[in-house]
């Protein structure tokens, strides 16, 4: 295929993410929009306006129906018991919610007008990385000209791994969640060898290469990714779904700017077998998983929140705060000693250092990072923050 094709269209196109396909919205028409015309709802209350419909907005609500559908059938992850907390890197099963037979056919229970999906409705386009598991393509849906990216696990290797139930159970969590800072997992399908994902492009690529590349972020960008992040993981902890693996490397950057946690999972050790086998960075692992024996369930969501204030430090910084050999690292995330350089600003400083604190409970809850001065302070305002910030800004004391 011709990848400047692909990659020139996608640049015309626009996505408006913050509206749910269930909601009848404004939604950009412009040639080649991802975007759904609307108004579209879900399933049981589809009212299609004709002269609203192309090719583009079939495909979307087919994906966006199988996944209501499966939502609504109780199954998924997204429905756990009350006070049941999913986790999204697991280790192993500890529900019976994990039914092999249902969470292995959900695609193939389609409205009837839907086409199975398989590799041949894609045209493959240029590779966007590679990880432990699989290969992840830019792809386009032929009929529509849905921009998406594949993944592609083979079978054997996740075998190999051990990790297919796993694997399963991260699908079904991920295809429930619906926000503009969380990847999307639009739909799975799959050969005798492989599984295939379809994901959300993130067109601005993986955020640990931004920070790289910066070095260190302006305090006005670290703040509005913050808060993108805390709205995301107050989203997520709503579903009790736990990330458990924030860190730059598992966040992509959409076309806008906009950040997507991605990786449920796919980082398939959970942290405790990761400390074990030492693979993967210890940087961001709160120190209740730290304790000897510490187990699946004796840690909350509110890992999320120290990974937050590991992450908040890595933005301001440019490493993170625990940075050091293996040894020393876990013995300094166990006393939470680090120091926050003198070119942080002190309204910065407060929220890592109400972020990392030892005692879980006593975190600052997701509402008020939102509510943050620092936050506020650059957020409020977003689009003129970020103007007065490129002025010289960055890295006031
Ligand atoms: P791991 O297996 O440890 O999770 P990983 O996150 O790098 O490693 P993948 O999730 O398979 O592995 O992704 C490989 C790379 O492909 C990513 O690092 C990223 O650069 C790119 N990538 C993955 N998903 C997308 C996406 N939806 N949009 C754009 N690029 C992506
Ligand atoms: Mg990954």
């Amino acid at each position: 295929m011709a990848l400047k094709t692909l990659e020139t269209r996608f640049e015309h196109l626009s996505v408006n993410e913050n509206e749910p396909l269930g909601n009848s919205g404004s939604y950009n028409k412009s040639k080649g929009s991802l975007s759904a015309a609307g108004p579209i709802c879900g399933l049981g209350s589809t009212v299609l306006q004709p002269a609203n419909i192309n090719r583009n907005n079939l495909l979307k609500l087919a994906l966006q129906n199988i996944n209501d559908s499966k939502a609504n059938s109780n199954q998924a992850g997204a429905s756990p018991r009350k006070g049941q907390v999913v986790v999204a890197s697991v280790s192993g099963s500890r529900s019976s919610e994990e039914n092999t037979q249902q969470s292995s056919i959900p695609l193939y229970e389609q409205p009837q007008s839907l086409k199975k999906l398989q590799l041949g409705m894609f045209e493959i386009g240029k590779p966007l990385g590679k990880g432990k598991f699989g290969r992840v393509y830019l792809a386009k849906e032929r009929s529509s000209g849905f921009i998406c990216a594949l993944k592609v696990l083979h079978k054997s290797e996740l075998q190999q791994g051990g990790v297919q139930k796993q694997v399963r159970r991260e699908i079904e969590i991920q295809s429930n969640l619906r926000h503009p800072n969380v990847l999307r997992l639009y739909g799975h399908f799959h050969d005798s060898k492989r599984i295939f994902l379809i994901l959300e492009f993130a067109g601005k690529g993986e955020l640990y290469k931004h920070l790289r590349k910066e070095n260190r972020f302006p305090e006005w960008k670290a703040a509005q990714y913050v808060a993108q992040m805390a709205a995301a993981l107050k989203y997520l902890h709503k579903k009790h779904v736990i990330h458990r693996d924030i860190k730059p490397e598992n966040i992509l950057v959409g076309i806008h700017g906009e950040i997507k946690i991605s990786d449920f999972g796919w980082s398939v050790h959970a942290p405790n077998n990761r400390r074990k086998t030492m693979c993967g960075t210890l940087d961001y692992l709160p120190p209740e998983m730290l304790k000897p024996g510490s187990q699946d369930n004796s840690y909350n969501e509110k890992v999320d929140l120290w990974s937050l204030g590991v992450l908040t430090y890595e933005f301001l910084v440019g490493e993170a705060p625990f940075e050091d050999t293996p040894v020393m690292t876990q013995r300094r995330i166990a006393r939470g000693d680090m120091s926050i350089p003198s070119f942080v600003s002190p309204e910065a400083k407060d929220l890592i250092k109400r972020l990392l604190v030892l005692d879980p409970e006593k975190r600052m809850p997701l509402d008020e990072v939102q509510q943050h001065p620092w936050v506020i302070k650059h957020c409020a305002s977003g689009e003129r923050a970020a103007q007065r910030s490129s002025g010289g800004k960055a890295g006031k004391v």
